[in-house]
């Protein structure tokens, strides 16, 4: 059987060039040849993992067709798919049996299929939309869920044009262009009405033409809506510009050392920074009383300003006043949870609506201000402090000879009018103390103090020198007036005499008056010395009584 054998050898040198499984078997299915290949199919074979192909083979030795079938075969690693091909009559009584896995295509398909599933879906739950213009720019395909809230049928046949907010202002306009187009931020007017930011990209289409140049015959794009993508870094955009001017208004309040030129920069800033007309604050020492703190802009047309913002029931929350031309937003300022002013910033009302940008700022602002209105509070009761005596409330020395008379020397030395400057000391003081005891005489220091102030007229100032001595200024009098009325003081102390220690040593008060009269040049320290000097000589000449300083004689200017 030379030529049997010859033949055999010819098939197999065949299959064992196959690049896959590959095998001769009989139709029982016993292994005539297999190729290296399928060793892994041999094994399963003999193991009788796969009783199936058995029915393969029968199939084509009855048929003498080809039979193939595929088997899954379930294995440590999973299932795997083989496809058997058997073919008939390949050598005496032989079939040609080949095995193909399938796993790999099998899992690659249905990952295909998977991701095809997935494309779709993105495609449907994206508010992405495609389309295709014509070269008049008119949508002649539109992705099936449409776009900008229209239908896909509702696009079709519309130039893209039309549904652009400002068509002018893009060049080319995508849904024309001849060359491709990415990422072009471009606004759009929904179906809603509602505008809409989209990021267009597109390539344009052409025709092929036989020995001709290309045509251009349309265009293809893709619009992604990022509306709130814009939204939210306008948004972010915003805070941070608001942030930045609170810094400034801040800073620029921080730099200031003096509490009132910290509100007074604070109005600046503010003013500047909103750019509105106007900026004041209001502080709120009592309840119910705001005192203009600081102001910026002209608040001349404001004039019903003050009584709008007394009136306002609820400035926790940003209040908005029209008075005439002038627009007004008014918010309270606290400090540890109390009201302790207001802020109010105006604009002429044809400057349009409060932006809400302006309305958040001047709130931040007010959160800032509550800290630096109370400042300005403190530190106003803390000169209040060191410029009065506690006792009795009256200025006290420093503040008297170092702060008032030099403004009040200043002033009449401008209206050059006179003044009496009144020393006043108790007179026999000690002995109240030492007979009545302490108490007694601290009635008779107030005793003194409601006198001196009912004496006076609201434009005088009185102050306590310390101990039982007292002084007065009595502003713009005449030199004869001051006499008289130092004469009816000494008169009305005579009622001091129910607080004496002894009858024979009664209380009372001495008073040195020195007028004072700017034509005279004199310096202050001469003017205290020289009614210090007069109170010294009634007590020496037996209490209870005034003496009038003598002028002193004029100074002559050397240039004049
Ligand atoms: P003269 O008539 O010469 O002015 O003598 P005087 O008794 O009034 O005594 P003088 O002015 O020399 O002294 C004032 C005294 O007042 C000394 C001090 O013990 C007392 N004194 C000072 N401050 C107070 C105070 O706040 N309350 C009381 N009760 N006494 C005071
Ligand atoms: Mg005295």
């Amino acid at each position: 059987m030379n030529d049997h054998q010859g033949e055999s050898q010819v098939t197999q040198r065949l299959l064992q060039g196959y690049p896959g499984a590959a095998m001769l078997v009989s139709a029982t299915g016993d292994i005539a040849f297999t190729n290296e290949n399928a060793a892994g199919v041999v094994s399963l074979l003999n193991s009788g993992d796969l009783p199936d192909v058995q029915g393969l083979i029968t199939q084509a030795s009855d048929t003498s067709t080809i039979a193939t079938g595929a088997l899954a075969v379930p294995t440590e690693q999973g299932e795997i798919l083989l496809e058997f091909t058997v073919v008939p009559g390949v050598g005496t009584g032989l079939f040609l049996l080949l095995a193909r896995d399938l796993t790999m295509e099998r899992n690659l398909r249905s990952a295909l299929v998977e991701s095809r599933q997935r494309y779709k879906d993105l495609v449907e739950v994206s508010s992405d939309f495609y389309w295709e213009t014509d070269t008049e720019g008119r949508f002649v395909f539109v992705s099936p869920r449409g776009g900008l809230g229209y239908l896909a049928d509702e696009l079709i046949n519309d130039a893209g044009e039309d549904y652009v907010t400002d068509p002018e202002s893009y060049t080319p306009l995508p849904f024309v262009s001849e060359r491709p187009l990415e990422d072009i931020e471009m606004w759009f007017r929904s179906k809603e009405g509602e505008t809409v930011c989209m990021l267009v990209s597109c390539v344009p289409l052409f025709h092929e033409q036989k020995g001709a140049e290309r045509l251009w015959s349309g265009t293809r794009g893709v619009c992604r809506d990022v509306t709130d993508e814009r939204s939210s870094e306008a948004a972010l955009a915003r805070a941070r510009h608001r942030e930045q001017l609170l810094s400034y208004i801040v800073s620029s309040v921080r730099d200031e050392l003096d509490p009132q030129n910290m509100l007074n920069a604070a109005v600046t800033a503010t003013a500047r920074a909103l750019g509105v007309a106007g900026c004041r604050i209001y502080r709120q020492s009592d309840p119910g009383q705001f005192l203009v703190a600081a102001d910026y802009g002209n608040i001349e047309k404001l004039e019903d300003l003050d009584a709008a913002v007394a009136g306002l029931e609820d400035l926790s929350e940003v209040a908005q006043l029209d008075l005439e031309h002038w627009s007004v937003l008014a918010v309270s300022t606290h400090y540890r949870q109390t009201v302790n002013g207001v802020i109010c910033i105006w604009k002429s009302n044809k400057d349009g609506e409060w932006s809400n940008d302006q309305l958040i700022m001047v709130s931040d602002i007010a959160n800032q201000l509550g800290i630096a209105s109370e400042q300005v509070t403190n530190h106003e009761r803390i000169v209040a402090l060191s410029r009065t005596d506690s006792m009795t409330g009256l200025l006290n020395r420093r503040a008297f000879f170092e702060e008032e008379l030099p403004r009040r020397v200043a002033r009449l030395e401008r209206s050059r009018q006179t003044a009496a400057l009144f020393y006043v000391d108790m007179d026999n003081f000690k002995l109240v103390n030492d007979v009545h005891g302490h108490q007694a005489g601290d009635d008779a220091i107030m005793y003194l103090r409601d006198m001196l102030m009912d004496f006076t007229r609201p434009g005088d100032v009185i102050a306590r020198l310390g101990g039982d001595e007292f002084a007065m200024w009595l502003d713009g009098i005449r030199p004869e007036v001051a006499e008289m009325r130092v004469g009816n003081l000494i008169e009305v102390s005579q009622s001091m005499r129910e607080f004496s220690g002894a009858e024979d040593r009664p209380l009372g008060i001495s008073v040195g008056v020195a007028v004072f009269d700017p034509d005279l040049a004199e310096p202050l320290d001469e003017l205290l010395a020289r009614a210090d000097a007069a109170m010294y000589s009634i007590k020496k000449a037996g209490k209870g009584g005034f003496h009038m300083a003598p002028m002193p004689a004029p100074k002559t200017t050397e240039s004049g």
